[in-house]
């Protein structure tokens, strides 16, 4: 079996066409939708995912404005910045680039952006609707990891989803969001004890844990779904996820690649995002 490769830069490429049908009814009714996007310090990866951020927002004709600040910059600083956005009414969404410098408490700075603009779900008041299960601002891997799903075709309703990596931004919402759509849930962490007896259940296997290779092929159950969230540098500066992707395609019925695949998509839902915050401030 050679599983078919879902391809995250296509379906991104719906969802921002999607997007941009909603921008311009929005346009047509005097809104343009908003987003500021704040970077404290200097780290190259986090300049380039704000880079491709902002670039996908002019693309559906989002307005994008870019906040930088020195490492050096006080915690005080950057939550009187993002007050300010708070009560502009050309933003309607705001992202703060994490992770932010030592020193400074990321779930303070989060906390200060008003929870309807919080394009990124991160907000305490996003994150229990989603637990609840009310409508929110999703995080926009998960929702990404969904919407490839739902594009697929791929049944959710009753399967088995195993998520290796436990985090708040990827592996904890990510459960939540496919047990509301009726899959049975496993989410393992690095405590976990054989790790490879819950991957091997899996009809949907979503790994997000930074440590390329931790899923071979022999993990996999034959015909599952895997969505390879990873993105890890290697010493020869090959970028790879964090599943063995040749090991795995040959058991899967559907593999996500690294690049190209969730990457895109998680960019794609920050656009959606904002659209949805835009449309809920326009009223519509
Ligand atoms: P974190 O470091 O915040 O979390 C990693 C999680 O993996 C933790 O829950 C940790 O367990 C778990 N873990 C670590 N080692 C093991 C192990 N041996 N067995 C089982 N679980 C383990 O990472 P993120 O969630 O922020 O990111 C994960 C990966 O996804 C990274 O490579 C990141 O670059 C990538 N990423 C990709 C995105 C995309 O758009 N494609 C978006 C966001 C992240 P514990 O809780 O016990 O510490």
């Amino acid at each position: 079996m050679t599983a078919k490769i879902i391809d995250g830069v296509a379906i991104a490429k719906v969802v921002k066409e999607e997007c941009r049908n909603r921008v311009e009814i929005l346009k047509s009714k005097g809104t343009t939708p908003g987003l500021a996007v704040v970077i404290v310090g200097e780290d190259p990866a986090s300049k380039v995912y704000v880079r491709n951020k902002i670039h996908a927002c002019e693309e559906v004709g989002i307005h994008s404005a870019i906040h930088e600040f020195p490492g050096t910059a006080s915690q005080q600083e950057i939550i009187t910045c993002v007050r300010g956005l708070n009560q502009d009414p050309a933003i309607h969404g705001i992202l703060v680039q994490l992770p932010l410098p030592a020193g400074i408490e990321s779930r303070r700075v989060l906390e200060g952006i008003a929870a309807e603009k919080d394009v990124d779900g991160f907000h305490l008041r996003n994150v229990g609707a989603l637990t609840v299960g009310e409508p929110a601002l999703p995080p926009c891997t998960p929702a990404g990891i969904v919407r490839m799903l739902e594009h697929e075709k791929i049944a959710i309703w009753g399967q088995n989803a195993v998520i290796v990596g436990a985090s708040n931004i990827v592996g904890k919402p990510a459960a939540l969001m496919l047990l509301q759509r009726g899959a049975t849930v496993s989410l393992c962490n690095s405590k976990t004890q054989n790790l490879a007896q819950y991957t091997i259940m899996a009809d949907i296997l979503v790994v997000a844990t930074g440590r390329p290779g931790i899923i071979t092929g022999p993990m996999v159950k034959k015909g599952a779904t895997v969505i390879d969230v990873g993105i890890n540098r290697l010493s020869n500066g090959k970028l790879v996820g964090d599943v063995d992707f040749e090991g795995a395609r040959n058991r899967a019925t559907y593999i996500t690649p690294v690049p190209g695949g969730v990457g895109p998509m998680t960019v794609a839902c920050l656009v959606s995002n904002t659209v949805q915050a835009a449309e809920r401030a326009a009223g519509i």
